[in-house]
């Protein structure tokens, strides 16, 4: 019988539901096991994830890992670590910014790929489209708001901002970032993974 979490994979590889949409067409980016542990749930691909075919192999990955305080090894463990953004596919950029997740693609595959990884402990909900999706946050809730009240996320949520190069100065703004969450992060990721 085939294994359903290859056969989902599969399917997801073959997806061009919003290719009409895509600057560059489809070419999903997601990372899931069985035994994820670990489900990171970030945006979407930028420019040079499409071009590469690795997810996080940016700026943006590196300074994720340095969040969490996983080596690139772990991180690429799709048994320990799954990496699913709220858009599987580069939505491409428009006055200079990566353009939203679409739409599309959360609510097609996001259910299945999760129940497909029953052994996760620990979701990051990297940015606020994946908080507003997942910490049924209102939508007034800023993304500061969100990341600053991380204890009382529902049980195995952790918000976190997007690791682009914005959040250097937001860090700056924000130093209870560094001083308070990124402490409880890393001891959430390093008990998840056990
Ligand atoms: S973004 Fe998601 S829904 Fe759209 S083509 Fe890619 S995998 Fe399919």
């Amino acid at each position: 019988m085939k294994d359903p979490l290859a056969a989902l994979l599969a399917e997801i590889r073959g997806c061009a539901v919003c290719a009409a949409h895509l600057a560059l067409g489809p070419r999903p980016i997601v990372q899931i096991a069985a035994g994820a542990r670990l489900v990171i749930i970030g945006q979407a691909p930028g420019a040079k994830v499409h071009a590469s075919g690795v997810p996080w192999q940016d700026d943006s990955g590196e300074r994720l890992r340095e969040w969490t305080g996983l080596s690139a090894a772990s991180f690429y463990d799709a048994e320990q670590v799954a990496l699913l953004p709220m858009g599987f596919c580069y939505p491409g950029a428009a006055q200079g910014a990566d353009l939203p997740p679409r739409p599309e693609c959360a609510p097609l595959w996001h259910a299945r790929a999760l129940a497909a990884m029953p052994q996760c402990r620990l979701t990051l909900l990297v940015g606020l489209h994946a908080q507003r999706r997942y910490l049924d946050a209102p939508r007034a809730l800023t993304l500061t708001q969100a990341v600053r009240a991380f204890r009382d996320a529902p049980p195995g949520c952790f918000p976190l901002p997007h690791p682009s190069w914005r959040s250097t100065g937001w860090m700056r703004r924000n130093p209870w970032f560094a001083a308070e969450v990124l402490p409880a992060l890393r001891a959430a990721v390093g008990a998840a993974l056990g």
